[in-house]
């Protein structure tokens, strides 16, 4: 925790941001992969540090702005490429539906709707849909694949009235989107807006409270702009006239909150499991400035236990690839310095990622079977929130006696 050179205001409420939570160190934004024939340009490394605002306790990045995080246009993600994720998108889908009595007359809009992965399960229960994604690329394959209308278009104030002019919503989701907006106030106003007077908005993001007890440091890239807590987005929504009235626990991405709000002074009480959390969040001290100092030094642990790891493995001659070619991996590979000494390469089950080069590491990616054709001896998963999926979808490896890594909380060898 140290004053810096330059004070920059919170992204939330404005107070000056004077408290680091953990710096980790500089980094190419993760989404910068890059041709084989670009491996000898220069590359941009950006500081990768994170704050903790003392007045609302929002955790944020500080914004560098460099060119590469502005949005092109397209994603190399494609939502639907992850099974479990199609699963959690219809269970809720399913539950949303019976909760809050969705019918043909309702209006289901999901801001960040990539390929229309989620909005397909409302759409075959006769339910009107409307997705808005920024990425065309996305937005077609989720109108000619599955017949979602989407909108091409960053959401926020503007985009809201454009689509309120139509019909206001009767739920709002947002999954893994709050936390990616660098005018965060901006995005809530305009959920404020298109939100009907009954209308329910649910938004899931990853939870700090999990991030600092797991150490999940490698969830912190540039293009993560804030780490949310239940007491940091209900102040945000407050500031909005938004309640937030829900809260469910969800095991995707670590570990995530999914919120349920609506217009202020017309939302049902706190529900029992709300009041419940708000005590967990309380108990671990997430309104007390100083509860956020120690998470710096238990990542640096993290970092060095799991480079003795690795270090003792390659002195016993073992061979090494990654696992998953994901934001996560990318802040784990530079922060740790694992690079072509430690990793061969890395595999992604994404067409898209294939045949480019990791950023700042700079290792190859592969389809997934290549680890079947140079049989290596560990391989490590990167998307550790994905780790049953990938043993289950890669336990051929098993046949020459590979095994597999889990890098974090602590470095774990599954046989
Ligand atoms: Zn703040």
């Amino acid at each position: 925790m140290a004053d810096t050179t330059r004070t920059l205001p919170c992204r939330a409420c404005g107070t000056p941001l004077r408290h680091v939570f953990v710096d980790l160190g500089m980094s190419p934004v993760s989404n910068a992969m890059r041709l084989p024939a670009e491996a000898h340009l220069a590359e941009a490394f950006y500081p990768l540090r994170t704050f903790v605002c003392e007045a609302c306790k929002l955790v944020q990045i500080e914004d560098v702005q460099p060119a590469e995080t502005h949005f092109h246009g397209s994603y190399t993600y494609f939502s639907s490429y992850s099974k479990s994720w199609l699963e959690h998108a219809r269970r809720y889908a399913e539950m949303m539906t019976s909760r809050f009595g969705l019918g043909p007359s309702s209006k289901v809009v999901e801001v960040a709707s990539n390929d229309g992965y989620l909005l397909q399960y409302f759409k075959a229960q006769g339910i009107p849909v409307l997705g808005i994604d920024p990425a065309a690329n996305c937005a077609e394959v989720a109108e000619r694949e599955r017949g979602i209308p989407t909108l091409v278009r960053f959401f926020g104030a503007a985009t809201a009235r454009e689509v309120a002019e139509s019909g206001k919503a009767d739920v709002i989701a947002g999954n893994n989107v709050l936390a990616h907006v660098p005018d965060i106030n901006d995005f809530v106003s305009g959920l404020k807006l298109l939100l009907k007077d009954s209308g329910v908005i649910t938004i899931e993001f990853p939870h700090l409270l999990r991030l600092i007890e797991a150490k999940y440091f490698d969830t912190i890239y540039h293009e993560h702009y804030s780490y949310l807590s239940l007491l940091a987005v209900e102040r945000l929504f407050a500031r909005h006239g938004l309640t937030v009235f829900d809260v469910e626990e969800l095991p995707t991405h670590g570990g995530s909150l999914r919120i349920f709000a609506g217009h202020t002074g017309a939302t049902p009480a706190a529900s029992d499991r709300l009041i419940a959390f708000r005590g967990r969040e309380a108990n671990a001290g997430l309104d007390d400035l100083a509860s956020y100092g120690s998470f710096a030094a238990e990542v640096r642990h993290a970092k060095r236990a799991l480079l003795s790891t690795l270090i003792s493995l390659k002195e016993k001659g073992a061979r090494i690839v990654a696992y998953g070619a994901a934001a996560k991996g990318n802040t784990l590979l530079n922060y740790c310095g694992i690079r072509g000494d430690f990793l061969d390469y890395a595999v992604d089950a994404s067409p898209h990622k294939q045949g480019l080069l990791l950023p700042g590491t700079a290792l190859p990616v592969h389809a997934p079977e290549r680890i079947f054709e140079t049989k290596p001896d560990y391989v490590l998963i990167l998307p550790w929130n994905l780790k049953d999926e990938i043993i289950g979808q890669m336990a051929g490896i098993r046949a020459w006696g590979g095994q597999f890594i889990v890098p974090l909380p602590e470095p774990q060898i599954i046989p």
